[in-house]
């Protein structure tokens, strides 16, 4: 062994390079294969630990910072924010500690799923979504319109199911955990509460089919998207611990809160009984089960969603919050795109209240929002790129009205 050899040693456990199996060079420094081992090792057991940290403080999140976080992107929807928020909680520590669901009476500690009624555009599906980014389980989002559809009911539960398998990343534990948002669940009611009249017969087998999955089923998915081969085996899926959030805008029930409200208030003044107009934006935060039955949600499928929040109908200011105040605001994002391209954009008040009058106008809330607003900036999202020197532009009420073109303030030329 030549001199040179013996001389090499590893900077880290100083060995010669002939008691190991290899040596890795750097400017003056050695390594040995044993201690590139060793570091990885380190390296990652520290990796594990920080995204084991990172999942305890999701697991952790109590009840006010999740509705922290909700509050970032959702305006007003304080009850439905609050609501969710605690059954969020309840559900990771259901699922986080299974030897404490039963107590020492055994009584067990049931999941509560919730449904989330309101308005067109008011917020629901914004909530699940935004809930999604927050929570450390498998979340995903499903229709109840399409369970109408394709009429074999066994089919599409299996649909849903497969979606939120999916979303697990196929971990057939992790599904089992995770949380569901069924939206438009108003769709499948069947028409009259009376039975034996207008029945509608398919409303109610979706109804059944849903209740099935919501009190727990074991039930048989394919294991990715689709059922390709015949002999594909499935994975059979507990939904015992999912936890289900069903949305609808249930329109009518208003109607049907209000007359209830009214009829029991009897009696009291004039001015009591006007709260209960049905128009009241907050009309749906006063739902009752018995309303949803009258709607038409079966009693079965009604006592399995036992939580009940109703959202309410977005008010002018509510909707000019919309538009500027979430962290990922319309405005918020305009103003960025303009950035871009080294123009401040700003708007004038009157101009924010024309976009909000319009979008009231069509009726489904905040949801038109967005569209009212690409329609008036893609005249000036289409010329500014080839404008020069322009610094500031202001966008006016007759902007939003006729496509008036804004006001530009030019750079002043430097010397
Ligand atoms: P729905 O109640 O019909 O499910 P969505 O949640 O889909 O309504 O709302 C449509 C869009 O309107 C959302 O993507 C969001 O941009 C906006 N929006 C509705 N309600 C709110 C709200 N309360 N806060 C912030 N944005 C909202």
């Amino acid at each position: 062994m030549s001199d040179q050899e013996n001389k090499i040693r590893c900077s880290f456990c100083g060995r010669s390079s002939h008691e190991v199996s290899s040596m890795v060079a750097g400017p003056n420094v050695y390594i040995c294969d044993q201690c590139i081992t060793d570091a990885s090792g380190i390296v990652q057991s520290d990796l594990t630990e920080e995204k084991t940290k990172q999942q305890d403080f999701k697991n952790n999140l109590k009840p006010v910072e999740i509705k922290a976080y909700l509050d970032e992107y959702v305006i007003e929807q304080e009850d439905a924010k609050k609501t969710l928020s605690v059954a969020v909680y309840n559900h990771y520590k259901r699922i986080s500690s299974p030897e404490f669901l039963k107590d020492d009476d055994d009584a067990e500690i049931e999941k509560s799923n919730i449904v989330l009624l309101g308005p067109t555009g008011s917020g629901k599906t914004l909530l699940a979504r935004t809930l999604a980014g927050i929570i450390d389980v498998p979340f995903c989002i499903a229709d109840a319109t399409a369970l109408t559809e394709a009429g074999y009911v066994g089919e599409d539960v299996e649909s849903i199911l497969s979606s939120l398998l999916q979303a697990a990343d196929y971990d057939l534990e992790r599904a089992e955990r995770g949380i569901v948002y069924i939206d438009e669940v108003d769709k499948v009611a069947r028409k009259s509460d009376n039975p034996s009249i207008t029945r509608d017969v398919s409303g109610e087998g979706v109804q059944q089919a849903l209740l099935k999955i919501l009190e727990g089923t074991s039930a048989n998915v394919p294991p990715k998207g689709g059922r390709k081969h015949p002999e594909q085996s499935f994975i059979t899926i507990n939904t015992k611990n999912i936890l289900f959030i069903c949305g609808g805008a249930f329109e009518g029930l208003n109607e049907i809160i209000s007359r209830r409200l009214s009829s029991s208030s009897m009696g009291f003044t004039v001015d009591y009984q006007d709260k209960f107009d049905k128009d009241d934006p907050k009309i749906f935060t006063y739902v009752e089960p018995e309303d949803l039955q009258k709607y038409g949600l079966i009693p079965e499928l009604i006592g399995r969603l036992p939580i009940i929040s109703g959202l309410e109908e977005l008010s002018d200011e509510a909707m000019i919050d919309i538009l500027i105040k979430p962290k990922n605001a319309i405005i918020k994002q305009y103003k960025k795109l303009f950035r871009m391209e080294g123009v401040e954009l700003e708007f004038e008040e009157e101009a924010l209240k024309e976009v909000v009058r319009l979008a009231m106008n069509r009726k489904t809330g905040a949801r038109g929002l967005r569209s009212i607003m690409e329609r008036s900036m893609l005249e000036i999202m289409f010329t500014l790129p080839t404008m020069k020197n322009i610094e500031r532009c202001i966008i006016t009420k007759d902007t939003i009205v006729s496509f008036a073109p804004p006001i530009y303030k030019k750079r002043k030329a430097s010397a």
